[in-house]
This record gives C-alpha cells, structure tokens and sequence, in this order.
C-alpha cells in the first residue's frame, strides 16, 4: 500500500453506443493525453474498445468524463470496464479497428454540413474552396456510403479514393478535426462533379446556367438524385409537373437559410431548431405571404397575388410548404447562386430515388435536361426525411435520411425479426437482440425492399429468423413473406398501428388504441381504418368502429370522392333530395352510381375514417377527383379556419359510431350557404368528438386510462390536436407519434413489437425452436 502516492493500474473499457464515425476516437485520444493516461482507443464491431493505463483516479474518473464531455453526435449507451496487468506502455495511441465477429456497432446516419467545413469551403484561402465533397467527423455522408462495419474507409463507396499525402495526414493525425473522417477527401484526391463533358468547377457552372435558364436539372446528392428547377420559375415548375406526370402533389423547396425560409412560411422555435438538425428534414411549415421577389430576376411590380400564385403551383390549395436547408456543400455551392429550388425525388412515379449515375441517366432523361453527376457512389439510397410539427411538437411523415439507421429500444431482446411492413409508403424493420432498426423509406418498390432488407441485415450482421408481415393477402409484402420460408408471424394492419406507438413509448400497454387510416384489412379480410381496439404488445380486439361507409366502385371511389360523398348521403336518406347536394356531378353519373350501390355491384363496404374525410371534402366540392393518396382531405384540411367549429350530431351505438346525424347536418349547411372552411371545421371537431365519445365509454368497460393515436389521418393536425386536448380534458393519458410517423412508414416497428413479444410470450411457453413457432 503505498499511501500518498499514486498507484498506477490498467483498464479496459467496452464503450458500446453510437461511438463510430462520430469523432468518438479522436475525442478519447485528447481526453487522454489531456489527464496524461498511457493506452490506446479503437473501434471493433462491438463498438469502442479503450484501454487506459496510469494513475488509479484519473483512470477511475475517465468513464464519468467520457460521458460528460462526449461530442454532441455520440450516444454512450454503456460502458463496463475490466481491471487489466500495468504493462507500462508510453503515450497514448488510436489503433487500427479490429474485425470482431460480434457486431453491435452502431453506423450513425448522414450528417448535414458542419459550420467549420461551411467557412472553409467558402474561405478562397482554403485548400478546399468550393470543393463540394468536403467533410470532417463531424459531418458527411455516413449510413448512405457504408457498406459493413466496422465503420473504416474500406468498407465505404470512398474506398476506390486512395488518399493524398495531405489527405493522408488529416486523417492519420489525432489531433485534426478530420482523423478518421472516413469519407475524408479534396480536389485533388477526392470525388469530383461532372456534367455533360466539363468536370469540378465548370461542371458545377454548367448546372447553375442551366437552372438559370429554367432547365430542369438531375442532381446527384446524398441519398439519391434530386429533380431541381429554379422555384421562381413558375413555367419550369409546370414543365417540371408536366414531365413527372404530378398535376397537384406538392414539391418541397430548398431554401439558401433559416433567414429566407422565414421570408415564405412562418417560422417558429421548433421548426427553426428541426431545420437546422443534423438530418436536416423537409419540415412542412404554414405558407405566409410571400415577400420574396419572383421571377425576371426580382421585379419588384409583382404583385402580393402574383407570388401566391406561383407557390400555389409548388404546394396546390396547401396552407403549407415543405421547406429544407442545404445539406451537403454541393447543396451551399448552388443555393449560393439560386436562393432557392424546387428540389423533389429523382424517380419516376412509384419508382425508388435514383442513386446510381447510370440508373439515373436511364430512369429520368426523360424528365431531367441535364444531369449533374459525381463519383462518389451511393450504396443506400435514402429519401429527404419530412417532418411536420404537431401541437408544437416534431412528429415524422417520412423518416428516411439523417434519421436511419437511428435503432429504437423494443425492450426485451429476442431473436432477430424482419418485419416487412405493409403496402403504401413501406419501410422495413430488423431487430438486433433489444434494438429495432427501422429502414429508410421505401415505397411501394419490391426491388428496393429486397436491397433495404439485404442492406440493413448486411451492416447489422443479422441473419432475421423470423418474419412479420400484414395481413393483406395482396400486398406485395405479405407475398414476399410468404415465399421467405421464414416462420411466419401476421399482425393486424391498425393493431401494427397502435403497436408502434407503443413501441415508441416504451410500454407494453393495454391501452384504448385509436388507429385512423386509409385502409387496412381486418382479421376476416374486411376493410378496416376507423377502429378503436383494445391493444397491448400481443393481441387486439376491436371496441368501437366507424359507421362504414360504401366504396362505390371499390378503388374508383378512392380515386373519385365524389362516389363516397353520394353513398354517405344515400346511407343518410338523403340521396334523393338532390337540390343543392353535389351539384358538380351531372345526373347520369350520379344515377348510375346509385344504381349499383343500390344493388351492391361493386360497391364493397369500409369503416375507414379517410374515406369519410375524402367524402366531406368531396360534398364540400372540395375535390372531386384526387391524383395523390389523401389529396381530398389534405386540400379540407387546408381550408381550416384558425377557430374550432361547432361539433355536428353523431350517435355512439353499441360498437359503432353512427356518422349519418352527421351527414344530414352537412346537408342542412351546405343548403344554408355556409362556408366551406366553416363545415370542415365543424367536421373536424365533429370527428374529435367522436372519438373522445367512444374512448370514454371504452374507458367504461376496460377501466383504461391511457390512448394511443395512430394511422395516417393523425398526421392531420387539428384532428391530432383537438382529440388529445379533448382526451386529456377527461383525464386520459395521451400517447402519440414523435419517432416514427402515425402513417403505413411506421407500420413495420409495430409488427416487429408485436413480434417480439409473441415469440417471447412462445419462449415463456417452454418453447426454444424458433423455426417451429407455431404459423
Ligand atoms: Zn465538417
Ligand atoms: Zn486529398
Ligand atoms: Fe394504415
């Protein structure tokens, strides 16, 4: 015992989290130098190896400093230590990464620009001016490049760059802010842009003329390409239109900054603070006027009316435009030029994001004029990520780039589940013993299911040994589970809802569960998607449901509201008084419509709460006809008044919310002349009623107190905000969305949740073999 004096000791520490490609080495180097510790750093497939060797407090103290002072992009999820023999090295050393057979590393997903590479590419004195591949640790591509971890230049789409002597140093260096930056690169050694025969710089000019002149522009990014146009060009965002075949879906804008962004939509707190995030996601913010002058170079005689007008052609009958801030330095060197663009998914209608220079030229010459390209090449393609900020809070309607490959915490650890979501707006979801790693979006492509599936299972090192998949015998998913020849575990479309939002809160529930969506099927194959369920982690059973509504016509009535609007006033009795109710549809239609869903030709049944939406919008003359999903009630939506409406009649029977009062007191308004954004206020808070109504009798029989929100229709926000006020004013606890979206994107955590615990639930049984889980 050597008292007074020091005693030197060695340990190793296993830091596990999301510590790779975040800086993390470089940080526990100066750490250590800094408290005069002997040792090395590295990373291995586990995570961050550290060994630390000299005085006994310093080395005690360091894992408490560790996590005090980590960079912000590190999460240490735990550290454990292990006492090793003194073997009295000198200095301290970052070691080279190990390829170790256990993988639990976590691969950090695509980081925006930081503002230390911001100032050098624009600094005339840097080696790096306006080069627009440059990086450092704290930012750069990550999840798009990576092939497999450990997280090293080689197992990245930058191994086919050998790294210049300066380059070299950089990254050899600990102490320079690009050690380790694996995408690390310059002019010199790096990737460069190209467009047509010009290459760098004049490559680069050659896209900034081409916009200038209204052309549109095929840019390759982070994730995939984009279809840029000059958005103060209105007849090159029609032409844009045109060519994609998307008459009234909204583009999204990026915009030069927070300061411009502010000059077309209003701009709070929240939404500042999510624009300047990391990921750097499209947030859908309200349209203010337009104070930016459009077109001919700023002409200050354009009108108030004129601006609307224009971005009225890039967010039709919206109140809200999706607007995102540059992301990569290619983005700041043309936003730098053109303070903003329409920057919309490269793909064709129904096709995944082009990520591959060839694959674009292929896929989308026929909408783009030019094609700026580079070579560094995308190994997952990942679409811009849309947030929309819901009761002052962010809540996702696509989580794609910058957010996956983030994991969630399922809670228990079991064995790897795939789970294979549903149809619209797909994404995948694999587990890793208690992590749930949901996929970027993927759509409805079969092809980029499959190469999502293989990615994720690639970099995770997992082999899924069991598959979770909906219930629709049609989707393509559910097919693709079936010929998997996986074990095999089917989850309910709106229990897969409700599931997620639990998974997010971290609870197993029971809970009221209010799943409001499109369409899902039911367990006998019936259209579901205005259901309360009473739902935990393994099973559901339905409460109350929504008066069903006929689709005259089956998927024709998605398409043409107008047949929803004219079965809901025949199930009201109301059908023939004709005066005054949907003028706009001449007789003849209507009275064939009437005919076959008098004799039930097809004209199937659903109890879906967007169908209703879609037929009030549609009584509303809102919308008659749609030409993108939910198009009918997002246009009602936007005609909100800033005040809540008086509620309409509804009746709550046994199971069934009785929507027919409801419908015949529309009629009355529509016949009195009131307003449209009037009725659909009235209508909206009529539907937050309702549900409040049933889940309070629900509470009756069940004795719950906690709701979970989910489905697509929550992505409304004043449903999402009036049902929770309403809820929580009768004392319920509220759960909804804020990791994962309330649409299909977050249907495939739900399955993998239900999953897990079934097969733990099995396990509990006595059960072992997973592959004789019971199909
Ligand atoms: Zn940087
Ligand atoms: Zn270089
Ligand atoms: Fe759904």
């Amino acid at each position: 015992m050597t008292l007074g004096l020091s005693t030197l000791v060695r340990k190793a520490l296993r830091v596990r989290g999301l510590v790779q490609g975040v800086g993390f080495r470089p940080f526990v180097y100066r750490l250590a130098r800094e408290t005069g510790l002997a040792g090395f750093v590295r990373n291995d497939a586990s995570g961050v190896w550290i060994e630390l060797e000299g005085d006994s407090a310093a080395v005690t103290e360091f894992p408490g400093r560790l996590r005090s002072l980590a960079p912000a992009a590190v999460r240490i999820e735990s550290i454990e230590t292990f006492d090793l023999p003194a073997s009295y090295d000198r200095g301290f050393s970052v070691g080279e990464s190990l390829n170790a057979t256990e993988t639990s590393a976590r691969i950090p997903p695509d980081l925006a620009t930081c503002g230390a590479c911001l100032t050098e590419l624009f600094d005339p004195a840097n080696r790096r001016y306006r080069y627009p591949f440059i990086n450092c640790t704290d930012c750069g591509p990550r999840f798009t490049i990576v092939r497999e971890l450990p997280y090293d230049r080689q197992r990245t789409t930058m191994d086919s760059f050998k790294l210049c002597r300066l380059c070299r140093d950089e990254y050899e260096n600990p102490d320079d802010r690009r050690f380790h930056a694996e995408p690390n690169a310059c002019k010199d050694c790096g990737p460069q842009l190209s467009l047509e025969g010009a290459r760098g710089e004049e490559a680069l000019a050659g896209a900034i003329a081409a916009l200038r002149a209204g052309k549109i522009v095929a840019v390759k990014g982070i994730g995939g390409f984009h279809l840029a146009v000059d958005a103060a060009n209105g007849e090159a965002v029609e032409r844009l239109r045109r060519r994609k075949h998307r008459p009234h879906k909204p583009f999204a804008l990026m915009v030069r900054d927070v300061e411009f962004a502010a000059t077309i939509a209003a701009v709070d707190d929240v939404s500042r603070a999510t624009l300047l995030s990391a990921p750097r996601p499209i947030v859908l913010l309200p349209l203010s006027v337009v104070r930016y002058p459009l077109s001919g170079g700023g002409d200050s005689r354009s009108t108030e009316n004129e601006r609307r007008t224009t971005f009225h052609t890039i967010a039709p009958a919206l109140d809200e435009i999706g607007l995102m801030l540059p992301y990569s330095p290619l983005h700041h060197l043309l936003l730098e030029e053109i303070p903003i663009l329409v920057m919309t998914s490269g793909n064709r209608a129904d096709e995944p994001i082009a990520a591959d220079n060839d694959e674009a030229i292929d896929h989308l010459s026929d909408i783009a004029d030019v094609f700026l390209l580079h070579d560094r090449d995308i190994h997952s393609r990942a679409d811009d990520s849309v947030i929309r900020i819901v009761d002052g809070k962010t809540q996702p309607v696509r989580r794609s780039r910058g957010y996956v490959p983030e994991p969630m915490d399922l809670g228990i650890a079991v064995a790897p589940i795939l789970a294979v979501g549903a149809e619209l707006k797909k994404t995948v979801c694999i587990t890793r013993g208690r992590e749930a790693f949901l996929s970027q979006h993927i759509g409805e492509s079969v092809t980029f299911m499959e190469e999502a599936i293989a990615g994720l299972s690639r970099l995770l090192s997992v082999k899924p040994v069991v598959v979770a998949h909906d219930l629709h015998p049609d989707y393509a998913s559910t097919r693709w589970a079936l010929a998997s020849g996986l074990p095999r575990i089917a989850v309910q479309h709106h229990h897969a809802h409700i599931a997620s939002c639990l998974a997010e809160h971290q609870t197993t529930g029971p809970v009221i569960g209010v799943a409001f969506d499109g369409t899902g099927c039911g367990p006998a194959g019936e259209l579901w998607g205005g259901e309360i369920l009473l739902a935990d982690a393994l099973s559901s059973q339905r409460l109350f449901h929504l008066q069903p509504i006929a689709l005259i016509g089956g998927e024709a009535a998605i398409r043409q509201p107008w047949r929803l609007a004219l079965a809901a006033l025949d199930d009201a009795g109301i059908a023939d008084e004709g005066a005054g109710l949907l003028p706009q549809i001449d007789r003849s239609r209507r009275d064939t419509a009437l005919a076959m869903l008098r004799k039930k030709l097809f004209t199937p049944e659903s109890t879906s709460a967007g169908r209703w939406f879609d037929a009030v919008a549609a009584l509303c003359s809102v919308r008659d006809e749609i030409s993108y999903e939910a198009q009918a009630a997002i246009e009602l939506e936007a005609l909100l008044p800033e005040e809540d409406g008086q509620p309409y009649r509804f009746a709550l029977e046994l199971s069934r919310i009785d929507l027919r009062p409801t419908i015949r007191d529309i009629a009355s308004d529509l016949r009195a002349g009131v307003t449209t954004p009037v009725i659909a206020a009235r209508f909206h808070e009529t539907m937050a009623r309702a549900i409040t109504a049933a889940v309070t009798q629900a509470r009756l029989t069940t004795g719950l107190s906690v709701v979970a929100l989910s489905g697509g229709c929550f992505q409304n926000r004043r449903l999402s905000r009036r049902t929770s006020a309403l809820l929580k004013a009768e004392g319920f606890e509220v759960l909804q969305h804020r990791l994962v979206p309330p649409n299909d994107g977050g249907i495939a955590l739900g399955q993998a949740f239900v999953a897990a615990h079934r097969l733990k639930a099995y396990d509990d049984q006595g059960g072992s073999d997973v592959s004789r889980y019971p199909r």
